[in-house]
């Protein structure tokens, strides 16, 4: 049987484990894809300490895949071997429930997530399930591409389904593993993109990346900044921090959206007459299908958006994973499988 290395927890809270692993075989609607590269996200922390509920172990992580399809099976005719592809979040659906007879897969009831309820890719093969799958575009590098199958996808889908115009002030609270591809895609997409961070060290950065004006939570208020401005048509908060987010509510215009993606552990606080006052939103974004994924890809393309990534080597994966877990990387890290 031929075998391949994998980076797997084996208990919450567990070490990072480098194992030997026979090479997982598809079944007929899956492929089997070559790991080229795989995105550290801070989600991955659900698997390391446990945090999932029913996860079970050993558990392979990683749900920024990109590399290449090296078998189909049986029943796959859209995929071939040597196509260049990614995986992200979102594993597969049942085509069968509510949500997919409506044609909303994300919303799956028996949805899957990569690295979660299934193997991902910490490894050097992993299985995918053929409508997880999204094709790379050859103008990006697998590196490149791996940050888009989760932070990427995640803030372009959500700026392109927010509602937002053209022209609307848009505000990207974070400067961050989400918040840096949230402010690129914001640019390109044509809003007027406003970027709030915490420090000034943060500024030339966010203006480099296409915000107009960053706003430096530690010396002025967002939301009296903000509302100076006529208020914002969308925040998205990209920052894990419940206590700045439902601040935010207060720096909306008329009919404004605070548009969540990050995950703080702190509660949300919202004012029912805020909202009630002026006729505003909030509400959270999940992810993207396989095929949200390739829009995100084929945006970054066509308007230059790059996730900025650090580069591990793949048996350094304990010591890329702290860098993350310390708030450390600048801004995403990829493990790279040297292939
Ligand atoms: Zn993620
Ligand atoms: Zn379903």
């Amino acid at each position: 049987m031929p075998r391949m290395k994998a980076a797997q927890i084996s208990k919450p809270g567990g070490d990072w484990e480098l194992v030997e692993r026979e090479i997982p075989e598809p079944g007929p609607s899956q492929v089997l894809i070559k790991v080229e590269a795989c995105g550290i996200c801070h989600s991955d922390v659900l698997v390391k300490e446990g945090l999932w509920p029913g996860i079970q172990y050993p558990r392979v992580p990683g749900h920024e895949v990109a590399g290449r399809i090296a078998v189909v099976g049986g029943s796959v005719s859209v995929w071939k071997p040597g196509d260049r592809v990614g995986v992200g979040w979102h594993a597969g659906h049942d085509f069968q429930c509510e949500a997919c007879r409506r044609g909303d897969f994300t919303m799956c009831s028996k949805r899957k997530v990569t690295g979660i309820n299934v193997d991902g890719g910490y490894a050097e093969y992993m299985v995918a399930a053929a409508e997880a799958v999204a094709l790379i575009p050859n103008e990006l590098s697998p590196e490149q591409a791996a940050p888009m199958m989760c932070a990427g996808v995640t803030v372009f889908n959500a700026l392109r389904n927010s509602g937002a115009r053209p022209g609307d002030t848009v505000a990207i609270h974070g400067v961050g593993g989400l918040g840096h591809l949230g402010i690129q895609c914001a640019r390109q997409m044509g809003f007027n993109t406003i970027a709030i961070g915490r420090g000034k060290d943060k500024e030339a950065l966010a203006r480099q990346l296409g915000a107009r004006l960053y706003i430096d939570s530690a010396v002025a208020d967002p939301v009296n900044e903000l509302n100076k401005l006529g208020g914002a048509r969308l925040v998205l908060a990209t920052a894990p921090d419940g206590k700045a987010i439902s601040a935010l509510l207060g720096a909306l215009s008329p009919g404004g959206k605070l548009l969540v993606v990050a995950a703080p552990a702190d509660a949300l606080t919202i004012s029912a007459l805020s909202l009630l006052n002026s006729r505003t939103s909030i509400a959270g974004w999940y992810s993207g299908t396989a095929r949200d994924s390739q829009d995100a890809l084929e945006f970054a393309v066509v308007s230059g958006v790059r996730p900025m990534i650090q580069v591990y080597p793949f048996a350094q994966v304990a010591e890329a994973f702290e860098q993350m877990i310390r708030g450390k990387a600048r801004f995403r890290i990829v493990l790279t499988m040297g292939n």
